[in-house]
């Protein structure tokens, strides 16, 4: 079974349901591989995340020095007792082939935390993460790998995972670097980790993830998986600090709000949002908060913070001028409007130890 960003989501409560307002241009066709010149210096191009369909939050960080993939890995996850819809198998797909390309190009693969989402483990996993030893060899061989540091703030399950893919990379990776609290330099280019933030709440049981910061001349990108919101206040305190012009941050789990989650936790996280949103210019907001329909309209104070600030407020799809897509949030109605093949379905209903060894038969 799959143990995602969230593994509670099995029985989860959705969050309110509203339909998002797109205020968003139409996508204009056939730029959808061009990456975001948001900032004159550093490159910046969303490969994979809940905005474009699927559960992950990789980013391709270029500079003229060297070329960055974040967090290289891609997920689908168990939604209202329903298994992911074709369309979610076929956005999962169509993400890792942009992640192995990206990897064709990079240097460098950080990882931020060991959830499959943010990884590519080295085993076959053909329902939930596409995942493959071609697949992981593709993306990790001959790299210099800087991730989070396996055996210093970190649970128990991440720990464990953690030593086994450092295990695994080591073979054939250029270099493999617990990454927590260093600094890198390649030519102009620094990357920057400071020390590993929750996972969430404060000593939760999800753990800590390693942020990264990329600095070119006086440009600056601040990368935030999985910090939920931000909740804590020294996360919030470290973003204000180093006031990036680009920070691309997962948002709050709204999805489980009532069941795992209580209320206040949210109201935090909106008063933090509006807190950055103040302060830095340019800020994607995507994740677990596009895991519930009500996205939109959940982080509209944010949105009103942004405006009277002249500040923009973004899923990671809108980099790529791309209406946001989440899917996973649409489960039950993508059943209903796009029927699956009968051939689909019966796959889907099989025991999960006899669907577990085969890819979803997808038509068309
Ligand atoms: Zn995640």
């Amino acid at each position: 079974m799959l143990e995602c960003s969230n593994h509670m989501d099995k029985e989860m409560v959705s969050g309110a349901i509203s339909t998002p307002k797109h205020r968003f241009k139409p996508y204009p066709y056939g730029r959808r591989q061009e990456s975001a010149r948001v900032l004159a210096g550093i490159n910046v191009t969303p490969l994979a995340f809940e905005s474009l369909g699927v559960r992950s939050m990789c980013t391709l960080v270029r500079t003229k020095d060297v070329t960055v993939l974040l967090d290289a890995g891609v997920a689908l996850g168990p939604r209202f007792r329903l298994m992911p819809h074709p369309r979610e198998f076929r956005a999962r797909d169509e993400a890792r082939k942009r992640i192995e390309e990206a990897a064709d190009k990079a240097t460098i693969v950080t990882i931020s935390h060991y959830h499959h989402d943010h990884h590519t483990p080295n085993f076959v996993d053909p329902v939930w993460l596409g995942s493959s030893p071609e697949s992981f060899e593709r993306i990790y061989k001959g790299k210099i790998i800087l991730a989070k540091d396996s055996r210093r703030k970190i649970n128990t399950a991440q720990r464990r995972r953690g030593w086994m893919f450092r295990q695994a990379t080591e073979k054939f990776a250029e270099k493999f670097e617990a990454a927590d609290e260093g600094t890198f330099e390649f030519g102009k280019t620094k990357l920057r980790f400071p020390a590993p933030v929750p996972h969430g709440e404060g000593e939760s049981e999800l753990g800590w993830v390693l942020p990264c910061i990329v600095e070119k001349a006086k440009e600056k990108v601040f990368f935030a998986p999985d910090v939920q919101g931000p909740v804590v206040r020294e996360t919030v305190d470290l973003i204000l600090r180093e006031k990036p012009h680009l920070l691309v941050m997962g948002g709050p789990p709204t999805y489980l709000q009532g069941y795992r989650i209580g209320d206040e936790f949210f109201r935090t996280a909106i008063r933090n949002m509006e807190k950055i949103l103040g302060t830095i210019p340019m800020v994607v907001i995507d994740h677990h908060v596009l895991r519930d329909e009500g996205w939109y309209k959940f982080l509209e104070p944010v949105r009103k913070s942004a405006e009277q600030a002249n500040h923009k407020l973004l899923a990671a799809s809108e980099l790529l001028e791309k209406e946001p897509e989440p899917l996973e949030c649409r489960r039950q109605s993508l059943y209903e409007q796009d029927k699956p093949s009968k051939e689909f379905l019966d796959w889907a209903n099989l025991p999960e130890e006899k669907r577990s060894d085969k890819p979803p038969p997808l038509t068309t």
